[in-house]
C-alpha cells in the first residue's frame, strides 16, 4: 500500500512558531461557471453547462465544467456532452443553459484573486487557477482567531473586487486546511484547531482524506474501519496488521496533525511525463481525452516503477499552429493513485481546452515527486539519469 506520503517534517519550515503553522486554503466556488454566470447575467439557480456544442443531444465533445445546479443532475467535468444533455436537456426542452466558454475571462479573474490572497501570506502557493494555500502563521502572530478573521476579510474582499464566492479552510497542515475548506462549501469558512483534529475525524470516512485513494478506502472499509477515529484507536501497530508500516504511520500522522505544512511555490523540476502527437490535428475532444487517459496510465506505471509519489498534475495541450499551454493543479499530499490522477487530468483538460481549436499534441506530467521515507534513494538515482 503506498497511497499517501507526505514530506516528513512540517515543523522545520521557517519562523518562530515551531510546532505549529497556521495555513489557509482558499478555493473559488464553481469558478468557471461563476465567472460565466456573472459575465452573461444568468440566473445562478438554473443549471449551466459549459463545453462543446451539444447539438440538441447529438453533439460529440465534452463538458468543460458546470455550476452547482447542474451538478445536481449528476453532470460533471469531462462527461460526454450528449450524456449531459440526456440528464438535463437544454432550453426550451429542459432547464439547461449550454454555452461555450469565454476564454480569457478566467485568467483575468484568477489573477485578481491571487493578488488579493498573496498580499496577506507569509508564504503563498497557487495550487491551480482557482485554488491557493497561504501560510499566515507570522502575519497573524500565531493566533487562530486572527486567522479566522483574516479569512472572513479575504472572502469579502474577493466578493467586492471580483464578485466571486470563495471557500476558506484553516488548519495546521495542508491536508487539514484543504479538508476544512471542503466542509462548508460554497461560500464557507471552517477551521480545524490543532486541539480539534481528532473530533473532526470522528466518524469521518477514510475516503474523504486527501491521500487515501479509492483502493485504500475500500481496503480500510473491508477491515471495518468506517471512521478515521477508529484508525487512530488502532494505532500504527494495529493498522500494520493489514497495511504497510509506511501507510499506517502516515495515517496516524494525518490524525495527529503531523503531515506537511509546507507552503511553497511549485517547482516541477523532478517529474515524470509522457506526450502524444496526433498524426492529423484532432478536432474531437473525446478522442483527445481518450489519448490522455492512456498517457496517464503510462505515467502512473512509471511512477510506480520508480516507487515515488507526486503532488502536481500537469496537462499540456499544443494546438494547431504550435501554440502550447500547460495547465496544472497541486494536491495537498503526494499520491500515486491512478484514479486520483485520472480525475485531475480529466478536469484540467476539460476546464482549459479551447474547444474551437484542433489539437496537435497532448501531454501529461506528474511533478513535485517525493520518495517514500526509509527507502533507497530511487529518486536520486532517477535524477542522475540512472533509471
Ligand atoms: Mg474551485
Amino acid at each position: 500500500m503506498s497511497d499517501g506520503e507526505d514530506s516528513a517534517d512540517g515543523t522545520s519550515v521557517g519562523g518562530d512558531f515551531v510546532g505549529g503553522r497556521i495555513l489557509i486554503h482558499c478555493d473559488l466556488d464553481a469558478f468557471f461557471a461563476a465567472v460565466e454566470t456573472l459575465h452573461h447575467g444568468l440566473n445562478p439557480t438554473e443549471p449551466l453547462i459549459i463545453g462543446s456544442d451539444p447539438k440538441d443531444g447529438r453533439g460529440r465533445g465534452i463538458v468543460s465544467t458546470c455550476n452547482y445546479a447542474a451538478r445536481k443532475y449528476g453532470i460533471h467535468s469531462a462527461m460526454a456532452i450528449s450524456e449531459a444533455w440526456r440528464r438535463c436537456p437544454g432550453k426550451p426542452v429542459g432547464d439547461g443553459t449550454y454555452m461555450q466558454s469565454t476564454r480569457g475571462l478566467y485568467r483575468r479573474a484568477s489573477r485578481k484573486v491571487m493578488r488579493i490572497l498573496r498580499r496577506e501570506a507569509d508564504r503563498f502557493e497557487q495550487a491551480s487557477v482557482d485554488e491557493a494555500y497561504l501560510d499566515v502563521t507570522e502575519s497573524v502572530g500565531g493566533d487562530w482567531d486572527s486567522a479566522l478573521r483574516l479569512s472572513g476579510e479575504l472572502q469579502q474582499r474577493i466578493m467586492k473586487s471580483v464578485n466571486l464566492s470563495a471557500s476558506f479552510g484553516i488548519g495546521p497542515t495542508r491536508i487539514l486546511a484543504k479538508m476544512a475548506g471542503e466542509e462548508n462549501k460554497p461560500n464557507g469558512i471552517f477551521r480545524i484547531l490543532p486541539t480539534d483534529i481528532l473530533a473532526f475525524f470522528e466518524g469521518r470516512p477514510p475516503r474523504e482524506v486527501p491521500g487515501i485513494g479509492p483502493k485504500s478506502a475500500t481496503m480500510l472499509a473491508e477491515w471495518g474501519i468506517e471512521g478515521m477515529d477508529e484508525a487512530h484507536a488502532m494505532g500504527v501497530l494495529g493498522l500494520q496488521r493489514f497495511t504497510s508500516k509506511r501507510f499506517a504511520k502516515w495515517m496516524v500522522a494525518v490524525l495527529e496533525g503531523e503531515t506537511s505544512s509546507e507552503v511553497s511555490p511549485l517547482r516541477s523540476r523532478k517529474s515524470v511525463g509522457k506526450e502524444h502527437t496526433f498524426a492529423k490535428d484532432e478536432r474531437d475532444p473525446e478522442m483527445v481525452l481518450g489519448r490522455l487517459d492512456s498517457l496517464i496510465t503510462e505515467v502512473l506505471a512509471r511512477l510506480n516503477d520508480l516507487d515515488v509519489a507526486g503532488r502536481l498534475a500537469e496537462v499540456k495541450i499544443r494546438y494547431q499552429g504550435f501554440e502550447t499551454h500547460t495547465h496544472g493543479r497541486s494536491i495537498p499530499v503526494a499520491m500515486d493513485d491512478e484514479g486520483v490522477f485520472q480525475r485531475l487530468g480529466h478536469d484540467l483538460f476539460a476546464h482549459h481546452l479551447d474547444f474551437s481549436r484542433p489539437v496537435r499534441l497532448i501531454g501529461f506530467r506528474i511533478g513535485q515527486l517525493e520518495e517514500p521515507p526509509n527507502r533507497q534513494s530511487t529518486l536520486g538515482r532517477y535524477s542522475e539519469g540512472l533509471l
